[in-house]
């Protein structure tokens, strides 16, 4: 049995999905604390307290508590704004491991593993640490440009959380790649993928009636970089063919109804294409509300700039859906192109449209490809066998001398 404390700033287990800043991490985090767990093992997941109504402890889940830390003020901070707490956090992280003292710490996203490795430099036996950033700056400044809001010092403090972590579990070959470039050293990189809960997304239950003759489903948070602008413009194109389809987009700050500055800029678009009637823009919906969503698609298409891993893809192939993905990042490695899905390039309205037609011209084809990802991810991405390969990656770091040095910390100087 291991202690196993998991560091998640930003992304609680406990958020409400589908706004700017919750989403795969907070689905990651709470899966895999879960399922390892189950294993037998103790875990703690510390997050940044974003309201002072919470408690110090809730216990989310039988031997797994998440433990609120104050830093910086309780409300509701964009992730972007969190660095300058990332000293305090650290702070309150160490005071719990006094009194409970781990034996792995598993940062999550570049700032957690400051707080991580920080927290580690201040006790007496620190725990192995081990970082997985879902995210990579070098990879949204590059796609994003002038629009990437992270602060400025991201670009030499995540490599240096990536240099100084014992080992950082990537979670698809591509993002693997990206950080050998950044000088983390292969030998200290697992690739481990985000899993599914294979239980919960089915390709049989209810499901939702559509209203067209045929639908595509698009679900994810709302910001641009997740291509929801390209789907649409692509469903202009199908009903340009001829072909009665309609698009339900799930996601976004709150429930339809509720302001969301993507919905609304989404909205616009849709009335530019001349598809506000095909277009159904749902806002939010609970994880425990979307399974009728998934069997309702005859396609789901996932069409980002870029993709970290990329959770939604999986939920459709567990729910025995046909993908139709950008082929970049994890979707490279998680949807098989004539295998479970259909790959098109990022950005590429004309492709997403020819990918939908294709498949449902063709039903049988559609419904083979939708056989196959629900087989791929029950043998590949349950959460059990990416607890058991995340348990492994543990015990080898434990196994092996310490690569960091645990004196200076990169937040001295620059975090306080
Ligand atoms: N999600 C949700 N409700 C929403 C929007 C998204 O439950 O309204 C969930 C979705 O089902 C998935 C996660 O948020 O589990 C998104 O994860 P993914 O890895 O695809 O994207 P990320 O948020 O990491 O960019």
């Amino acid at each position: 049995m291991m202690r196993i404390a998991m560091v998640s700033e930003h992304a609680s287990p406990l958020a409400t999905l589908g706004g700017e800043d919750a989403g795969g991490q907070n689905v990651h985090v709470a899966a895999l604390s879960r399922a390892l767990a189950r294993r037998g093992h103790q875990v703690r997941v510390y997050t940044r307290r974003d309201d002072p109504t919470l408690p110090r402890t809730v216990a989310f889940a039988p031997r797994v508590d998440v433990v609120h830390v104050t830093a910086g003020p309780e409300e509701q901070i964009p992730k972007d704004d969190l660095l300058p707490h990332m000293a305090a956090l650290a702070e309150g992280i160490a005071d719990d491991w006094r009194s409970w003292p781990p034996d792995v710490a598993h940062g999550h996203f570049w700032m957690s593993g400051i707080a991580t490795l920080d927290a580690a430099a201040m006790i007496a036996s620190p725990p192995a640490v081990l970082q997985t950033f879902h995210a990579l700056g070098v990879v949204k400044r590059r796609h994003q440009g002038p629009d990437d809001t992270s602060p400025r010092e991201r670009e030499w403090l995540e490599p240096d959380v990536g240099r100084r972590a014992d080992r950082v579990v990537a979670t698809c070959s591509d993002e693997a790649f990206e950080l050998k470039k950044l000088g983390v050293p292969r030998d200290r990189i697992s690739v481990i993928p985000c899993g599914v809960d294979l239980h919960h997304f089915q390709p049989e239950g209810e499901r939702e009636a559509p209203r067209r003759r045929h639908r595509v489903v698009s679900v994810g948070r709302l910001v641009p970089r997740k291509g929801v602008g390209t789907v649409i413009e692509a469903v202009s194109l199908l009903a340009a063919e001829g072909v009665d389809v309609e698009l339900v987009v799930v996601g976004g700050a709150a429930p339809s109804g509720g302001t969301d500055p993507e919905l609304e800029r989404l909205a616009a678009l849709a009335g530019r294409f001349g598809v506000t009637d095909r277009v159904e823009l749902r806002g939010q919906v609970s994880q425990s509300e979307l399974p009728p969503v998934y069997r309702s698609a005859d396609v789901v298409v996932c069409a980002p700039w870029y993709e970290p891993f990329g959770i939604v893809p999986l939920e459709a192939m567990a729910s025995g859906r046909p993908v139709v993905a950008s082929s970049v990042g994890g979707l490279i490695d998680t949807v098989v192109h004539g295998g479970t899905g259909v790959h098109v390039p990022p950005r590429d309205a004309a492709a997403v449209a020819a990918a939908i037609r294709e498949l449902l011209e063709d039903p049988e084809r559609a419904e083979r490809l939708g056989a196959a990802g629900r087989r791929r991810v029950a043998s590949r991405y349950s959460w059990d066998r990416v607890a058991a390969d995340t348990e492994r990656a543990y015990r080898s770091t434990l196994s092996r001398p310490r690569v960091r040095s645990t004196a200076g910390s990169s937040a001295e100087g620059v975090l306080r």
